[in-house]
């Protein structure tokens, strides 16, 4: 998958794609298929296609830093919320740019789907 044809480069790049944050390195936005009643995605901007072959890029910290900001924002940092990353087809990744899933505003269950 090259940049020009990937779903989150595209709005990662667009100026009135409507986010939750950004800045240079990262940006924050509401899923489009949420589950959970506060979800949304922290996304790097550059294009890499799995948190595999990120390794331990300092992109890592950005995204995690920007997932605890923004759950405060939303409103969920006191009751708790889950980060996901789905690696890979049996993690159930379906957009091949890395993404971070932060979900909140419910009780989460274990196992997962
Ligand atoms: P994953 O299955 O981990 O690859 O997650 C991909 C996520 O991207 C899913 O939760 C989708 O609902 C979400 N998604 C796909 N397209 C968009 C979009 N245009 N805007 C916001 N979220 C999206
Ligand atoms: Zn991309």
């Amino acid at each position: 998958m090259d940049t020009a044809h990937c779903i989150f480069c595209r709005l990662s790049a667009d100026p009135n794609f409507k986010t939750l944050f950004r800045d240079e390195d990262v940006v924050a936005f509401a899923d489009l298929n949420p589950q959970a009643p506060v979800h949304f995605l922290v996304v790097p901007r550059r294009h890499v296609e799995t948190i595999a072959e990120l390794g331990d890029d300092h992109l890592l910290g950005l995204i995690f830093a920007t997932a605890h900001s923004v759950a405060r924002e939303q409103g969920i940092a006191e009751s708790g919320y889950r980060l996901v990353f789905n690696q890979g087809s049996n993690g159930g990744q379906t957009v091949y740019h890395v993404h971070l899933h932060v979900l909140g505003g419910r009780q989460m269950t274990w196992p997962p789907g």
